[in-house]
């Protein structure tokens, strides 16, 4: 790759950067009953129940649109007119899960905690022993609105313990943090193609427990939604139903292969981590503060807090640094004013040193002498 790419570095959790070879297998068309389209996407289907050891217990169905169609098409599908939705909120994902339910009539409860911590799997087991007819469990596992990692495992124990179900959105996390189907009990889980998979975005998935499909038939509130009849259609012709995006699931299947061979979750993982923590460590010199304690902090996207010096005004801010071939990301709390800057796609340290340059050479051009926060700010946070 030549030093000056055509595209901005996307610092974005999704869509994001993309290798050359991903973008390469778009260019071809391929019939969507053709036999070499059908292979690559079984071999995709294979490959995505591989990275969670589900093979046995759990399918992969895929669903067009971006990863709120996938997350959408699991509630709908899994939680029946008479169950009894639990959902975890600490961040916009979590929110957004309510709001589906809710739009789908089913009788949702939430509980809450602030979005810089991570839920707490002993409130979860306290709520799940008083209610004992909540069915099912709803958790975002990086919260992308702060970048908080929850604990999964432990939830999925508290879940497991009360007889519920767990339905996981792994959004943000699918591909480079571990979830696996052995130790983790969970119904379903949603992601997408276009965040830590590395792939373009139109297709979400749903790797979802072949069992609970079979008593799941009749739940979804919408045709091209129910994951029942699409496993259905794939057991019956091993096809999509509807026109699959093929030039994106090309793409997925390339994408799919180069994770492979950077050594899989682990390894993608590992990547990510480093591009964290070059990042941090080069904006906390700068004088910028994270949002987050580092304990809960996932290697996929960080929150700053807002500079407290009256120059710093994040729309210049962003537009100079665009303008140096960066493109990063505006803040989604519902709290405090913060920038988010992503960690993952197909970058590496040189690229997050030079963006962390390229934020340095900003703030100079800005008259804006540190990053910092405000105290008073802090502390009411
Ligand atoms: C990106 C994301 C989604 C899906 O967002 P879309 O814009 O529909 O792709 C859902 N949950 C989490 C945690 C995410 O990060």
């Amino acid at each position: 790759m030549s030093t000056a790419p055509p595209d901005p570095w996307l610092l974005t959790p999704g869509p994001l950067t993309t290798s050359a070879t991903v973008k390469a297998a778009m260019l071809h068309d391929r019939g969507s009953r053709d036999r070499a389209f059908l292979e690559l996407d079984a071999e995709i289907r294979r490959r995505l129940v591989a990275l969670v050891a589900g093979e046995g217990s759990h399918v992969c169905v895929p669903i067009q649109g971006s990863g709120t169609f996938a997350v959408e098409a699991m509630l709908g599908t899994l939680v029946p007119r008479e169950g009894r939705l639990l959902i975890l909120v600490n961040g916009a994902y979590g929110r957004r899960m309510a709001t589906i339910a809710r739009w789908h009539g089913r009788t949702v409860e939430t509980l809450e905690w602030p979005e810089d911590r991570p839920v707490e799997p002993a409130v979860v087991e306290a709520r799940l022993a008083a209610a004992p007819a909540v069915t099912h469990v709803a958790v975002v596992h990086c919260e992308t609105t702060s970048g908080v990692l929850n604990p999964l495992e432990e939830v999925g124990e508290v879940t497991a313990r009360h007889g519920a179900a767990l339905l996981i959105d792994a959004m943000s996390s699918f591909g480079a943090l571990p979830i696996d189907a052995r130790r983790i009990r969970f119904e379903a889980l949603a992601a997408s193609a276009n965040k830590c998979l590395e792939g373009v975005p139109g297709v979400g998935f749903v790797l979802v427990r072949e069992a609970a499909l079979a008593g799941a038939a009749g739940n979804a509130p919408a045709l091209s939604l129910d994951l029942v009849d699409q496993h259905e259609a794939y057991r019956r012709t091993g096809q999509w139903r509807f026109t699959p995006p093929t030039h994106v699931l090309a793409a997925l299947h390339q994408a799919l292969l180069e994770h492979e061979a950077e050594g899989g979750v682990a390894g993608r993982g590992r990547r990510y981590a480093e591009n964290a923590r070059i990042l941090v460590a080069g904006m906390r010199e700068l004088g910028f503060e994270p949002l987050l304690d580092p304990s809960v902090q996932a290697p996929i996207i960080l929150t700053f807090k807002m500079p407290a010096d009256p120059r710093f005004r994040f729309e210049t801010f962003y537009e100079l640094l665009r303008a140096r071939g960066y493109v990063i990301y505006p803040g989604k709390l519902t709290r405090a004013p913060s920038f988010r800057m992503g960690c993952i796609g197909r970058l590496g340290p040189e690229v997050m040193r030079d963006a962390v340059a390229a934020v340095a050479e900003v703030l100079a051009a800005m008259g804006v002498a540190s990053g910092a926060p405000a105290a008073a700010r802090e502390a009411a946070a």
